[in-house]
């Protein structure tokens, strides 16, 4: 019998379920009232562990996925007449439906391209260059993906590179987090070596795709950028009234670093993967595995032969290009089983 559980899931790492920690933080939530609006004590204390993490006093706050923490935290630094430099497949380009554009009322995207998802340097500082005073938009932000789209790391250098632009150019750096825990899982570092500490203002740190069910941050490392935030979550619907289930969430994960053991096994998991693959030397990896994602190269064949044996993957680059994506769920025997479907 087919049960949807059984699932082989290599689509994305947002497919995973909840992991254990933030099941029980959420199930020991759920006793007695609680302020509500992030008045909570649960709320509170998830601010003060990410102080904790980070090293650093700062301003977190809590919403629901991660295309609102973008597009509010880029409206938060920007006016409408602010430009966002951005790699050309950032997720904040591809895949959030306008909502940077939307929420800033009129800031523009410039896009620049670089090798594996990383922004080429050169080309972003050509390109805020270029940009004729008055006539074309201000740029305001610089925005790097962190682990990228391209299942890639920026390292602490590549970074502080990006950095120093904003800061040569007078622009802030804005930080997706969606996997930043698989970053700082792959770096080996503390967080505040690839964050605050070389330059970046603004952080957006997923939970979903490590384990919650539906909770991210939206991390101020200067505290006058956040000014007002809260409002604008508000009017975007994203302030929870119930804030103590989002914060419990983040408890759990951030509690005795279940984030960074659910971002290591996951780019262990994919590691292994690759590992596999690169033995048989039948199929080519197409991209650097650094995180938890493998993409390789496939006949349209295999990819329907595969699926049709119940394996969950899509095509991210035309025209054979698939990603293979692993989660703090993904098993080493998962791993095996789907090696061997593939090399058989
Ligand atoms: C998943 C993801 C997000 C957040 O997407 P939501 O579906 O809105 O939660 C943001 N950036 C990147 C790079 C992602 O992979």
């Amino acid at each position: 019998m087919h049960r949807r559980d059984q699932r082989h899931e290599f689509a994305s790492d947002n497919t995973a379920a909840i992991c254990p920690e933030v099941l029980a933080a959420l199930e020991e939530a759920n006793h007695g009232a609680a302020d509500s609006y992030g008045d909570d004590e649960r709320t509170g204390h998830v601010r003060e562990l990410v102080r904790d993490v980070f090293e650093t006093d700062c301003d977190a706050y809590l919403v629901f996925n991660g295309t609102a923490a973008n597009a509010l935290a880029l409206a938060q630094l920007c006016q409408p007449f602010h430009s966002v430099v951005c790699h050309n497949h950032a997720h904040i380009q591809t895949d959030e439906c306008g909502a940077p554009e939307f929420f800033t009322r009129g800031s523009k995207l410039l896009l620049v391209r670089g090798a594996a998802g990383k922004i080429d340097i050169h080309e972003a500082d050509a390109m805020i260059a270029r940009q004729p005073e008055v006539h074309a938009h201000k740029p305001r932000v610089i925005s790097v993906t962190q682990a990228t789209e391209f299942g890639t790391v920026y390292t602490h250098d590549e970074i502080k590179a990006i950095t120093e632009l904003g800061r040569k150019r007078e622009i802030l750096v804005h930080m997706d987090g969606a996997r930043f825990a698989n970053a700082v899982a792959a770096l080996g570092c503390s967080p505040k070596e690839i964050t605050w500490q070389i330059g970046v203002d603004v952080l957006c740190f997923g939970g979903t795709k490590n384990g919650a069910a539906a909770a991210e941050l939206v991390i101020f490392f200067k505290k006058e950028l956040s000014f007002e935030f809260n409002y604008r979550l508000k009017q975007a619907g994203q302030l929870a009234s119930k804030t103590r289930f989002l914060a419990a969430q983040w408890l759990g994960l951030l509690t005795k670093d279940v984030w960074l053991r659910n971002a290591r096994h996951a780019n262990a998991t994919a590691s292994r993967l690759a590992d596999r693959l690169r033995a048989a030397g039948k199929i080519d990896i197409v991209l650097p595995v650094e995180a938890n994602a493998v993409f390789v190269r496939l006949s349209e064949q295999l990819a329907l032969d595969l699926q049709s044996r119940g394996w969950h993957f899509y095509k991210f680059i035309e025209p054979d290009v698939y990603r293979l994506m692993c989660s703090w769920a993904t098993t080493d025997a998962e791993i095996d089983r789907l090696t061997a479907d593939m090399l058989r």
